[in-house]
């Protein structure tokens, strides 16, 4: 049976809600499926509190994934199999939604002054059940009220890094977000670490308190993924792999199922809840 370790449902920049995404799951017959919405665990939490937190056939792992930067390079940090009501978690995670209303918010005001007519309410409607709006939900309100013709152009145009309307946002350092993962009892691990654009400074990465790095992704080539199992072996850690599944029409894959890593890649990761035990 296949699995899949890293996913995004509404509560980040997905489009499915959680009960879609488990329904999915179940649809594509996966055996793990981890829950890795950006910067917070209401999604996870959410399926939890419903008593929807699955069944025999289907394991669901708590992921989060954090953005951060070092250099102009995007980093990002996987945590897994943490405590979700970790106090120390909770509060790092307000405080990052905190600073995303505030970045949220200066994104639509120069967007005004560039002329834009679109409003927090129209990014809102959109964004639906999600605590972190990011420029995902922006271009894709745009796009809706016809003011940019496709996702694409908007961040060509507009809200890449470079444009007019880029905010920076606050990250936390990687060695921050792997100690914050490691007191909540999870395990960090390095997300797509092609997507760092740089393997010297992903081999300093991993001297950091990681347990595993992401080897297997889609737009990984057979031997980038090859290149980073060795580097993972190097430094004893463990191999792990997902879709960053958004179901979204505009990234691969578009169909949860259509890439997966072998379940005793995941299965170190699971531990059921006391609840189901
Ligand atoms: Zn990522
Ligand atoms: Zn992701």
């Amino acid at each position: 049976m296949p699995s899949d370790l890293h996913t995004h449902t509404a509560f980040s920049d997905g489009r499915l809600t959680p009960e879609e995404l488990v329904a999915a799951a179940k649809a594509a017959g996966l055996s793990y499926l981890a829950i890795t919405d950006h910067d917070t665990v209401d999604g996870i939490k959410h399926l939890y509190e419903q008593g929807l937190y699955p069944s025999k056939t289907l394991h669901i792992i708590p992921g989060i994934e954090f953005s951060s930067e070092v250099d102009g390079h995007d980093v990002h940090i996987l945590g897994y199999d943490f405590d979700m009501y970790d106090q120390e978690l909770i509060d790092k995670v307000g405080e990052i939604a905190e600073s995303r209303w505030a970045r949220f918010s200066l994104m639509i005001e120069k967007l005004h002054e560039l002329g834009y007519n679109l409003t927090e309410t129209d990014v809102m409607q959109l964004a639906g059940a999600s605590r972190s709006i990011g420029r995902a939900h922006i271009a894709r309100a745009l796009v809706k009220k016809g003011l940019v013709p496709t996702v694409r152009e908007a961040f060509d145009r507009l809200l890449e890094h470079g444009q007019p309307v880029y905010v920076p946002h606050y990250r936390l350092p990687p060695a921050e977000a792997v100690a914050l993962i490691r007191k909540a009892g999870g395990v960090p691990v390095l997300a797509h670490p092609k997507k760092v654009r740089d393997d010297v400074l992903v081999e300093k990465l991993l001297e950091l308190d990681f347990g595993g790095v992401e080897v297997y992704y889609p737009t990984h080539e057979a031997a980038d993924t090859e290149r980073y199992i060795a580097m993972a072996k190097k430094h004893n850690l463990r191999l792990t792999g997902g879709s960053d599944f958004h179901a979204s029409p505009n990234r691969i894959p578009a169909q949860l199922g259509e890439f997966t890593i072998d379940d005793e890649l995941a299965a170190p990761f699971f531990h059921p809840p006391a609840s189901l035990t």
